[in-house]
Formats: structure tokens, sequence, C-alpha cells
């Protein structure tokens, strides 16, 4: 999305943000990133926030019950940026943290390399086959050919540069003919 068109305010419940906080904070990091675990991405649900690699750190005061979180948007001013950090402030504070910072850190950048090993499993098992590992090579990223979710070959050819969001391609399997979305390596 590069249209700069205001988010709709339901913007999370339109894409199935968690509706209830999954357990008090115990004043933890590890209990910081339970919780940031439970908040699905608003672009592709079926991967958390930490999963994709957003959210970068997170740090807690027991005493305060404060904490500060630190997120990398996947690419510089995506327009969900503002509706992640509203969600992570909506879920940590009702989860009972005091108080909180949300620190924005666009550099280094994204990468697709950072998606975790369960993130990958949650696309490929969403139908989205996960970006190849290679993306700090771009000549070699570019000539892979990502496999088909469905039957796992790797013989596929790319319909669209664009799919369902600007951060997926197109492709289509030539073994069993159906079109999948690819997660492009960045
Ligand atoms: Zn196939």
């Amino acid at each position: 999305m590069s249209t700069g068109a205001p988010l709709p305010q339901d913007f999370f419940a339109a894409f199935g943000a968690i509706e209830q906080v999954p357990a008090p904070w115990d004043g933890s990091e590890e209990g910081l990133w339970t919780l940031l675990q439970a908040i699905p991405d608003p672009e592709i649900p079926a991967v958390s926030l930490v999963d994709l690699g957003i959210v970068r750190e997170a740090h807690s005061e027991p005493a305060t019950r404060s904490a500060a979180v630190v997120i990398t948007p996947t690419y510089a001013g995506c327009p969900a940026t503002e509706a992640i950090r509203q969600e992570i402030v909506r879920v940590l504070k009702a989860a009972g943290v005091a108080d909180l910072r949300v620190e924005l850190r666009i550099a280094p950048a994204w990468t697709t390399d950072w998606i975790t090993a369960a993130g990958r499993e949650a696309l490929q098992r969403f139908g989205i086959t996960p970006p190849c590992t290679i993306a700090g090579n771009l000549p070699r990223a570019l000539q892979f050919r990502p496999a088909c979710p469905r039957c796992g070959s790797h013989r596929t050819e790319q319909i669209s540069a664009f799919g369902a969001t600007p951060c997926k391609a197109l492709h289509r399997c030539q073994h069993c003919r159906e079109p999948f979305d690819y997660f492009k390596p960045l």
C-alpha cells in the first residue's frame, strides 16, 4: 500500500486482531515476548509480528512494571506501522504494562531473513511460499524459483511481480497448474 490513504479505524479488527489478552503480564521480558507473539501482522494475520521479525527488542523493568519495545516496519513509510504500534500499546497495556515505550527503528532495514522458522512455516500453511534466504545475493534471489506450496515442485513461473500485497508476487506451478503467492525476498 502506498496511496497514503488513511487506514480504517477498525484496521486490526478487519484483519483478525486478538480480542482478548492471553494472560496478565508477569513483569518478565519472556512474558512480554509471549504477549507480542500473540499479535498478528495486519497484512498477513497468519504470522505474528514477532515471527515476521518486526519486533526487534523487548525490555522490561519489573519494579515499575514498565516496558520498552523496538519495532522495525517491513518498509519505511509502511502505512500499517502506526496501526501496529497502537495494537502493541493496546495489548500490552491491557495485560498490565503500566508504562510503555514503543520505539520505531528504521535502520538497519527490515529483511525477509528476519522471518523466523515458525513464521516461514506459518506462511507455508497459509499457502504463501516463504522467501528464499539468499536475499543478500540479489541476482541469485531473482533467479530462484520458489517451490509450489501445494505440491513442492520448483517448476514454477512468475505471473505477476505483485500479488495480493506489494510484498508478494503471483506465481503459477507448472506441475499442478495452481497459482500461488510468493513472499518476495528483501
Ligand atoms: Zn504445484
